[in-house]
């Protein structure tokens, strides 16, 4: 579990941009991340402890990868979503 930062979003969010992976709802905070050149799929997750929010992803990267930050927009919306109903 790695805790997202704004400088390491940043980063990812940047090669997000180049790479453009398909995102998938599972459910609230779990998605479903797939390269489109190579059709691997990654799974990723979000934990709020606090203020903190953290993220993890089933991908090789030992860092905030690319596949989290594509997810954190949509994760934005649902949870924006979720106020708005609860
Ligand atoms: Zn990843």
């Amino acid at each position: 579990m790695l805790e997202i930062t704004k400088e390491n979003i940043e980063k990812a969010t940047a090669k997000a941009r180049i790479a453009k992976p398909l995102v998938k709802v599972i459910e609230f905070r779990r998605y479903s991340v797939t390269n489109r050149e190579t059709g691997a799929t990654y799974e990723v997750r979000f934990t709020k402890i606090g203020n903190q929010k953290f993220g993890e992803c089933t991908c090789p990267a030992t860092k905030i990868c690319y596949h989290i930050s594509s997810c954190l927009p949509i994760n934005a919306v649902l949870a924006s979503q979720m106020t708005q109903t609860a």
